[in-house]
């Protein structure tokens, strides 16, 4: 990569932010395309948000992406939110338009491109069971929503977090159904005998976060399985899927390219180049 006088400066904010794969995807990406880009990791503690944000319109700099811990806290410096972004309550990117800051959300919808290139399936009028109400989970969540879900049930460790976040589905998804149950084997079972889509956005199957309460006898094969977990690739849920016999189960590493994906092109203008985004993650 060859930095000149006219090249543009994108990035992330985050804290910590060494684990992050999002350079090396982007820089790949501006590489094949050729484009004079280049994309830069930045540690923002929280009490430097602020400034940071200050400095994208200072710098001009021309797009950053933001992840843990500042999805929710970024929005308060932005001038404008995408429609998206504004029900998730949480931005993962911004774009600097001339210097008005936009925030967008392309979490959720890298995960509905995902489950659709990596599991050919689409969310409108399923049944999803969705695991983990976090910040994850309120992304997949609202994306299931506007995609057309016909129900989405909610399982979760804090009941009364799931129990909140189904309360603000209703207020504002009139068309699909929506439910709570508590994270435990007997209703993850039932719930999984009435649902075409079970999704897991808790951190369960991360190292030493345990397993989640789900056999192989719970599965049915047209089950689709999507697990946000892609580190390890083969995540403890999709090794009891394999032993089921489920026919489509993908780990989340489709959901952090699309993301990415989606971010290149609203900072670019220009078609994402998925495979070497994708290659370059691998
Ligand atoms: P978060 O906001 O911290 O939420 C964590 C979720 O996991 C909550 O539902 C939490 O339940 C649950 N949880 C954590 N430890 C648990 C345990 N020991 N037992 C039961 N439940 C537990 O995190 P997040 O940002 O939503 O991320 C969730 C997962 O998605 C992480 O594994 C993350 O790596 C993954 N992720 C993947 C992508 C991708 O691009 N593939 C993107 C974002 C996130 P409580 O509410 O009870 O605490």
């Amino acid at each position: 990569m060859k930095i000149t006088g006219k090249t543009k400066i994108v990035g992330i904010f985050g804290y910590p932010i060494e684990h992050t794969f999002s350079p090396l995807m982007h820089n790949a990406a501006f590489s094949a395309l050729g484009l004079d880009y280049c994309y830069i990791p930045f540690e923002v503690q929280p009490e430097d948000l602020k400034s940071a944000v200050e400095g994208i319109r200072a710098l001009n700099i021309r797009g950053i992406n933001i992840t843990v811990p500042h999805k929710e806290a970024v929005i308060k410096y932005l001038d404008e939110l995408s429609k998206e972004a504004k029900l998730i309550g949480a931005v993962n990117t911004i774009e600097n338009k001339g210097g008005k800051l936009i925030g967008h959300n392309t979490d959720g919808r890298g995960f509905i491109k995902s489950l659709w290139d990596d599991a050919k399936t689409r969310v409108k009028g399923k049944r999803v069971l969705l695991l983990g109400a976090g910040g994850a989970g309120k992304g997949i969540a609202v994306s299931c929503a506007l995609e057309g879900a016909s129900e989405i049930t909610i399982a979760n460790r804090t009941i009364k977090k799931a129990d909140e976040l189904v309360g603000y589905l209703k207020r504002n998804f009139k068309k699909t159904k929506f439910s709570v149950i508590p994270l435990d084997g007997h209703e993850i079972a039932k719930g999984i005998a009435g649902a075409d889509i079970l999704i897991n956005a808790t951190s369960i199957g991360l190292k030493g976060k345990g397993l989640l309460p789900i056999s192989q006898k719970d599965l049915h094969r047209d089950l689709v399985i999507y697990d946000l977990i892609y580190n390890p690739q083969i995540t403890p849920l999709l090794k009891i899927a394999g032993r089921a016999g489920v026919k489509k189960a993908v780990n989340g590493l489709g959901m952090l390219i699309h993301q990415g994906a989606l971010a290149f092109q609203i900072w670019t203008g220009k078609k994402p180049p998925v495979d070497v985004m994708k290659k370059a993650v691998l």
